[in-house]
């Protein structure tokens, strides 16, 4: 960290935040310019508050260096991390599709999916059985039923699960039928959801939240590594901007940040990305040629008749058409699908 002290600042300002950095741990080395005194404070420390020091009299600016996570960041793990689920690997070279309904609505809808999802080339069915609606009436997914219903369809074409747990309690139930733990972007910052995924024995797959930044979103990552759960995915799934026009904004630059301050793999939501059907194929082209590990998206056999988020989730040919795209897109960017 670098503290810019103001030019003209006194011998006793300077001392008071040599003082400070001193009984915050930090070693001090002092430059003084021709108009500003730098100070220089290196440590080990990660947890201190900036702004402690940037209201200190004679102080003009405080930069920080380090990040304040470590265990998410790059430099724990230059390699990058594989997440492995038997033969799916997320973060290596195969770009991985996730994809099926926002919410499982019944066994009939599920199988479909999962046989069209399967054939398209996806390896690994999402749906929803607990779900976070924005409404108290709207669909609330149908519970451990969903669980059971999705397992069953995922088993009949070799997929892999995903799904959400919106709560603590709910985690043994979920990793019982699924093989990837969800957090929703409105979960992101539930810290004792986080504390206790840190102690699941299944990944856990972490969408940014809604206005989140990508500070915030390692820091959370933070919370599940630091329990001693390595296997984390990050999921961008759109941001809230003030632009209406689409759902949320897609912020696909996140995915080469993510790579280079991270050692987490990344997949992209264009679904909750965007909002709308036919804005979904454009995104999730555009992330995977970004570097994105993975793809999470929504497809329903009949999303006119969808109980959730119809209006974004690809009809059948649609996301055929999508899985023919990507694998023309992966290998331009040295990556197969
Ligand atoms: C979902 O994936 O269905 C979902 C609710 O997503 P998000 O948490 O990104 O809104
Ligand atoms: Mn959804």
């Amino acid at each position: 960290m670098v503290i810019v002290m103001q030019e003209g600042a006194e011998e006793a300002q300077i001392q008071a935040v040599i003082d400070r950095l001193v009984a915050m741990g930090f070693d001090v080395h002092r430059s003084t310019g021709v108009r500003h005194t730098l100070l220089g404070a290196v440590g080990a420390k990660v947890d201190f508050d900036v702004r402690d020091l940037e209201v200190l009299d004679g102080v003009t600016e405080v930069l920080r260096i380090s990040a304040p996570y470590k265990l998410a960041s790059r430099a724990f793990r230059p390699q990058g991390t594989l997440v492995g689920l038997g033969k799916v690997q997320i973060g290596g070279p195969r770009v991985v599709v996730m994809a099926g309904p926002c919410s499982v609505e019944s066994r009939d809808q599920i199988n479909r999916i999962a046989d069209l999802v399967a054939a398209g080339g996806a390896q690994v069915i999402r749906g929803g059985a607990f779900k976070p609606r924005s409404s108290p009436y709207s669909f609330q997914g149908l519970g451990e039923e969903g669980l059971r219903l999705l397992r069953e369809a995922a088993d009949r074409n070799g997929l892999l699960v995903i799904s959400e747990v919106m709560d603590q309690t709910q985690i043994p139930l979920v990793s019982q039928y699924a093989d990837i733990l969800q957090v929703g972007a409105r979960n992101m910052q539930n810290f004792f959801l986080l504390k206790e995924l840190g102690k699941a024995t299944r990944p856990v797959l972490l969408k940014r939240g809604i206005s989140a930044t990508i500070e915030e979103w390692l820091l959370s990552a933070e919370y599940i590594l630091s329990g001693g759960n390595y296997n984390v995915i990050l999921c961008e799934r759109g941001i809230r901007t003030f632009e209406n026009y689409t759902r949320n904004t897609l912020d696909i630059s996140a995915i080469p940040v993510i790579h280079k301050l991270s050692h987490l793999p990344i997949v992209a939501d264009p679904s909750h990305g965007t909002g709308r059907r036919d804005k979904v194929a454009p995104m999730g082209r555009a992330a995977v040629a970004a570097g994105a590990d993975g793809l999470l998206v929504e497809v329903h056999h009949d999303p006119d008749h969808a109980l959730s988020d119809g209006a974004q989730s690809l009809k059948p040919e649609q996301f055929h058409e999508l899985m023919q795209q990507l694998r023309m897109i992966a290998p331009a960017v040295g990556r197969t699908i």
